[in-house]
């Protein structure tokens, strides 16, 4: 899955994913990435998240709207999808996954789980192009 949290030089916020959801694959599975607050979610006035991983666990969760939801209570980004991710990882030890989170000032964070580390890429008005991050996964 590619999932994107971006911010336009309006200050809009906008979520998004798309996806092959290749390992999950059976006829007529839909899966979490194009569900609302699953796959993605953003709200103008926090900021917005997106997830990939095992869907069918996953979506269980809504981990996209959790995520911005606790970046809603004041928590950081990193801290929002920490907390989506153990979330699900407290009732499902085997998933694997990652959430990504940016709130509407463009702070960002990622969690993952059930891999060793996570990368995405960040790129704002400054960059010439993305950069890759790595979080370690909780
Ligand atoms: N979440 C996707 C799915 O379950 C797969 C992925 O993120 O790679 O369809």
């Amino acid at each position: 899955t590619i999932g994107m949290v971006v911010i336009d030089d309006g200050g809009r916020v906008a979520a998004g994913t798309s996806t092959n959801g290749l390992a999950f694959k059976i006829p007529g599975r839909v899966g979490d990435s194009p569900i609302p607050g699953s796959g993605a979610y953003a709200d103008g006035a926090i900021g917005g998240a997106a997830a990939t991983g095992n869907g069918d666990v996953m979506m269980r969760f809504v981990p996209s709207f959790a995520a911005v939801a606790a970046m809603g209570e004041g928590l950081t980004p990193t801290e929002a999808a920490e907390q989506a991710v153990a979330a699900i990882a407290a009732k499902y030890p085997e998933f694997s996954g990652a959430v990504i989170a940016m709130n509407k000032d463009g702070a960002y964070g990622a969690a993952c789980y059930g891999y060793e580390i996570f990368p995405f890429t960040v790129r704002d008005e400054h960059d010439d192009e993305s950069r890759f991050e790595y979080v370690d996964c909780i």
